[in-house]
């Protein structure tokens, strides 16, 4: 009898796995359709100098108007995207699109998450290069995100591919800081200019007493290495006020504004040259 519940048990396993690889077949092959067709777009999310509470850049983010099931969040489709290797064509056209649209915003900058697999492509460098040649974007107006998973495998590639960036101009930041196994290392190994914390401190800020030491120590790290200090999901007025008295240089989040299309960007910038958090709250 047990025998026989084992046996159902695994084949109920062995149909759950067929399952899953069948989805992630057809997601694969929806997303290289989808490609093409055009269902991917850009959502564009400001980011604010603290002090001016000045628009000073836009995160592009990545969104997917899936055909059948709706919108798709970038962590339901980018891990499938990097294990079956279309990360590098979307991310190709991902830089193209947010070079293209920063192109056009006159002196405000983007900046642009990077997947390890990307970074690995041989040709990631010149594809920089070309985008911002062809777009016409100055190198100092893109940022590139990058998470340690592009610092774990070769170092020493990595230190030669981000100072070839940074030839170029373009700035490097380190995301979802303080999210790693030795993001200190990183620091001292590595370019970076901007170090973004992660979401999850600044959401513990106001809620949890260790927090606000903690960012305060990666402020002080940011400041005695001369590197600006970016605070992602900002949503509470009490978060605001903390990183502004502790001196975080430039904050993102909902509470000045989630992330816009390509247009309403667009309409900001000309709608209004300087932009406050709290103007840009109540357009949104
Ligand atoms: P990330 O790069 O750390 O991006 C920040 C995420 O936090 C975004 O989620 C953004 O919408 C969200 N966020 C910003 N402010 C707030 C806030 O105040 N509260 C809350 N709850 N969330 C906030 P999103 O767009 O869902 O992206 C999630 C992750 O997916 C990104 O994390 C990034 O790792 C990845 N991703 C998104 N777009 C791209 C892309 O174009 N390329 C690559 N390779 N990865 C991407
Ligand atoms: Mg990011
Ligand atoms: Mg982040
Ligand atoms: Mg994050």
């Amino acid at each position: 009898r047990s025998k026989q519940s084992g046996r159902g048990q695994f084949s109920y396993f062995a149909a759950e796995m067929n399952d899953k690889i069948m989805l992630q077949r057809k997601m694969t092959e929806d997303m290289r359709h989808s490609l093409t067709a055009g269902h991917f777009f850009l959502e564009y999310q400001p980011r604010f100098d603290t002090r001016a509470r000045q628009m000073r850049s836009v995160e592009a983010l990545v969104r997917w108007a899936h055909p059948e099931r709706g919108r798709i969040p970038p962590c339901d489709f980018i891990p499938l995207a990097e294990q079956n290797g279309l990360i590098v064509p979307l991310g190709d056209w991902i830089l193209d699109t947010a070079c293209e649209a920063a192109a056009n915003w006159s002196g405000i900058g983007v900046s642009v998450n990077v997947s390890p697999v990307q970074f690995r492509d041989t040709k990631f460098v010149d594809k920089v290069r070309d985008c911002l040649r062809r777009s016409g974007l100055k190198g100092e107006l893109l940022e590139l995100e990058i998470t340690e998973g592009v610092l774990l495998e070769d170092a020493e590639r990595a230190i030669e591919v981000l100072n070839e960036l940074k030839a170029m101009g373009v700035k490097l930041a380190m995301d979802d800081f303080g999210t790693g196994y030795s993001s200190l290392s990183y620091l001292r190994n590595f370019p970076f200019d901007v170090i973004k914390i992660d979401r999850s401190f600044i959401s513990d800020l106001g809620t949890r007493e260790s927090a606000r030491p903690i960012v305060q120590a990666i402020l002080g790290l940011g400041r005695a290495l001369g590197l600006s200090v970016t605070a992602e999901g900002v949503e509470t007025n009490e978060q605001l006020a903390l990183l502004t008295a502790d001196h975080c240089s430039e904050i993102q989040g909902f509470l000045m504004s989630r992330p816009l299309s390509q247009a309403k960007i667009s309409e900001l910038i000309e709608k209004v040259p300087e932009i406050t958090g709290e103007a840009l709250l109540q357009t949104a």
